[in-house]
């Protein structure tokens, strides 16, 4: 009898599983893809570490986190910086002077950044914004807005940025610097050797079956071990009884090239309405690769449907009401656990599920 049955090798799985084996507890591990590692894993082509499920870039500023992390791997001393491309026009990210000064030719200073900003507000000001593009314009401006926003926004969501929340776009920082970190965190980098090393590590030495859907084999399963982990989709595992979670997908287009640099940067966010993907990742670039070839994947954002890999929550009143009312009849379960960004029906980045997953073990 194992005392955890824990479903899914994603990072929020795996680091149950290695804390829980050290804690003396005998755990077997179900995945029901072909590998390991849910949307982290990466996998070698060409001498580079490809990031399957999209871009992964680990940003914290929890030192317990970091430091956990650091016990499975080393890190390089990559900086997020994407590039948007908007046209045939380039621009730094995240929005800052390096962002101004490109827009707009007559701004060198923060100062004249502040004022041009000002000016770009005064037309389309709000209040209380209601909706993302109010707020939007209310933060940068028409320019920006139309520029840098609207478009990818609407691609990612799927919807008009009039229908979207506003709170999608505070995320992303204005600053006043000549600045291209992504991230305001204090620690940052990519795992050297790829992250499905670091998932490998984790679950040294514990049972794992892979190819197994534990949906399939559901009441066996269960009758193996006194408590359960799951790290899937709560609704999928109710059988959807109080109907779907919507979430939006995404599709990866990878390819290999004969170019040993198509980019120049790990990440171009295409920010155009009529370019269909919604950014490129050339993956060579997160780990400073010198390989004679390249491999680049496009990213599509689409619609969920029923069957599909879900990858973005969508946290609106709707959705929330309903994850509550499955999450009360999972609270039923003594021995029943849902945890993940797809238990927990809520974008997570990689430092909260290690920070969450270390929390549930503490209890236990
Ligand atoms: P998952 O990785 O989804 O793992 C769940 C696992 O459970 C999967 O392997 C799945 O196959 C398995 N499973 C599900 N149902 C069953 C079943 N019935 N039977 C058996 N197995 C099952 N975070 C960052 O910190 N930085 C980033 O740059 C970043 N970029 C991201 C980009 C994208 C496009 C996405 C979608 C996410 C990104 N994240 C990023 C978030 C990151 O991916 C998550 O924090 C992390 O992968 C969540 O781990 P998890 O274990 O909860 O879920
Ligand atoms: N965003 C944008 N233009 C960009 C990048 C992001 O308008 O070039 C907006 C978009 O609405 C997105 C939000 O900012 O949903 C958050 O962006 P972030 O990069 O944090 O999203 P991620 O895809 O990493 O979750």
């Amino acid at each position: 009898m194992y005392d955890y049955l824990i479903v899914g090798s994603g990072l929020y799985g795996a680091v149950c599983a290695h804390e829980l084996t050290n804690k003396g507890y005998r755990c077997l591990v179900v995945e029901k893809r072909s590998h390991l590692g849910g949307n982290i894993f990466t996998e070698e082509i060409e001498g580079i570490q490809v990031h399957k499920y999209g871009a992964h870039i680990f940003h914290t500023s929890n030192e317990e986190v970091w430091k956990y992390i650091n016990q499975f791997s080393k890190f390089n001393h990559y900086i997020n910086s994407p590039i948007a491309r908007y046209h045939n026009e380039c621009y730094n990210l995240p929005f800052n002077m390096n962002t101004f000064t490109k827009l707009w030719p007559d701004v060198f200073t923060p100062e004249e950044a502040r004022k041009k900003i000002e000016e770009e507000k005064k037309d389309s000001y709000i209040e209380a914004p209601s909706n993302l593009e109010e707020q939007a314009l209310s933060l940068v401006g028409k320019t920006i807005y139309e520029k840098l926003i609207k478009g990818y926004t609407e691609k990612q969501w799927g919807k008009s940025c009039k229908e979207l929340p506003a709170f999608i776009i505070k995320r992303l920082p204005v600053r006043y610097t000549f600045d291209n970190n992504y991230f305001n965190d204090i620690y940052q980098g990519i795992p050297i050797g790829g992250y499905t090393k670091i998932i490998e590590k984790m679950l040294d030495g514990i049972e794992v079956r892979v190819n197994c859907n534990f949906l399939n084999q559901r009441e066996e399963l269960s009758s193996l071990a006194k408590k359960i982990i799951y790290t899937g989709p709560i609704d999928e595992y109710y059988k959807y009884c109080f109907g779907p979670l919507e979430y939006r997908s995404i599709r990866f287009e990878t390819e290999v090239l004969n170019s040993n640099n198509y980019q120049g940067n790990a990440v171009v966010n295409y920010t155009a309405v009529d370019v269909p993907y919604t950014r490129i990742i050339e993956h060579k670039h997160f780990e400073f690769g010198t390989q004679e070839k390249t491999v680049i994947s496009k990213e599509y954002s689409s619609t969920w449907n029923l069957g599909e890999d879900p990858y973005y929550p969508v946290n609106d009143n709707h959705n929330n009401a309903l994850y509550r009312k499955y999450k009360a009849l999972s609270l039923k379960d003594k021995n029943l656990f849902f945890g993940g960004r797809l238990g927990f029906y809520k974008y997570m980045d990689m430092d909260d599920i290690i920070e969450s997953a270390l929390e549930f073990v503490r209890g236990e």
